[in-house]
């Protein structure tokens, strides 16, 4: 997909970052024929977009969030038109599991809150859950189910966004950093550690948890943490899963694929030097345990291999996603929180709606990257920097 350049390339948008969020929307840009060019520092889909969990659930998301997530629902069904494959997708059921009779009430308000959205939430008490679902452990209050909800495999799925990007016409660098982005008032200059050097009148800053650094860059610090969710996945086993499982309160989640293997979530890696992080080796006990006592079918089970990831995550868990208040034609999508393989399509389709309409059709005024708005001295002051600084630096 490389094709590298030296002279200035001219383009109508540059995306920095090439996860699921920047290659959906260079698709979704293409789409309606927008010339585009994607930067990434390394292979598109490589990092969170393509090691992730695979969770594609609406049920959990906040009720900010509900229009984003069920605009992704619809665009998950119509993936193989999209993308040319269906990345594995299941609507298998999504299961949010009640420790408590405190946590089964508060899975019983997330139901009545979230009615008007079509979710369909089933609440299960403990006897129907023991008896609709026998494989798991037998001191849980209740549960509830998302029908339609499910799960893919995101190494097929976030790639295939990329090159489908490329089909329509995307250009897409890979292995090709960027160093430093400026705007003169009317277009953005991006230079690469490579070489290339490309000119935009937009700029979308999708690079994950390295875009807070980019709209810091730009007299807009965010206070976006980086947090790296722990994954195993044992061997294949015999079928006793059909659906995803998730805890009210978080701690563990879990899914098995067609192959039998089962793939389970739970704590947190460390993130390394070289930009990737590993599991923290104290997790994996705790997180096999507590996986072993939910599931008893695991029991005995080899783990085949442990992962984690690097994803950028906000105070309020919702993502940074609209224009920039500073500067013209930037517009941002970041800090999906954990959420951004499901929703990730549908940030796409609205940032091409962004740039070729100026609005989106679906509401995001709650995502604006004003809500961490610094003093306007100070933020002055930080743009002033931000022309002669290097993103080499962070
Ligand atoms: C282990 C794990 C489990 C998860 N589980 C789920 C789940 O079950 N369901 C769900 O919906 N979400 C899940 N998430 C979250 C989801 O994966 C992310 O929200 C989503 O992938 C973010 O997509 P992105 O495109 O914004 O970021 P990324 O996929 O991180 O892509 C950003 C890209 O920007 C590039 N980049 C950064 N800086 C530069 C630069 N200076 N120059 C060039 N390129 C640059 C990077 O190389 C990277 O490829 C999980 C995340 C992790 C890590």
């Amino acid at each position: 997909m490389n094709r590298p350049e030296n002279a200035p390339r001219n383009t109508e948008v540059v995306i920095i970052g090439g996860g699921i969020v920047g290659a959906s929307a260079a698709l979704f840009l293409r789409r309606r024929g927008v010339d585009v060019t994607l930067l990434d520092m390394g292979a598109c889909g490589a990092k969170a977009s393509g090691v992730n969990y695979g969770g594609v659930r609406r049920q959990g998301r906040p009720l900010s969030q509900m229009p984003l997530t069920a605009r992704a629902h619809e665009l998950w069904q119509q993936l193989p038109a999209l993308i040319g494959t269906d990345g594995e997708y299941v609507r298998s059921g999504h299961l949010k599991l009640a420790r408590t009779e405190a946590d089964l009430h508060a899975l019983e308000q997330y139901r009545d809150a979230t009615r008007g959205y079509r979710m369909n939430l089933q609440l299960i008490g403990t006897n129907e859950l023991r008896r609709r679902f026998g494989w798991l452990s037998a001191d849980l209050a209740g549960a509830s189910l998302c029908p339609d909800d499910g799960h893919a495999n995101p190494r097929l799925v976030s790639p295939a966004f990329a090159q489908a990007a490329a089909a329509a016409g995307a250009c897409i660098l890979e292995n090709t950093r960027v160093t430093r982005a400026t705007h003169d008032g009317q277009r953005f200059e991006v230079e690469t550690e490579q070489g290339p050097r490309i000119r935009a009148r937009y700029l979308l800053n999708c690079a994950g948890a390295w875009a807070g650094d980019i709209a810091a860059g730009f007299g807009e610090p965010v206070p976006e943490d980086v947090i790296h969710p722990l994954m195993m996945v044992t061997e294949p086993l015999p079928q006793f899963m059909a659906v995803s499982l998730g805890m009210q309160g978080g701690g563990i989640y879990a899914r098995q694929v067609d192959r039998g293997n089962c793939v389970i979530g739970g704590g947190r890696g460390v993130m390394q030097p070289d930009g990737y992080a590993r599991p923290a080796r104290s997790a994996l006990p705790a997180l096999l345990a507590r996986a072993a006592e939910l599931l008893p079918p695991l029991r005995g089970a080899h783990v085949i291999r442990f992962w984690t990831g690097v994803e950028g995550s906000m105070p309020d868990h919702n993502p940074v996603l609209g224009p920039s208040r500073r500067v013209p034609g930037l517009i941002h999508a970041f800090g999906l929180s954990g959420a951004g393989f499901q929703v990730g399509p549908a940030i796409g389709e609205i940032l091409s709606e962004l740039v070729v309409d100026g609005t989106s059709t679906i509401p995001i005024d709650a995502f604006g990257v004003e809500r961490y708005a610094v003093p306007a001295h100070e933020a002055a002051h930080r743009s002033e920097l931000s022309r002669e600084q290097s993103l080499e630096s962070t």
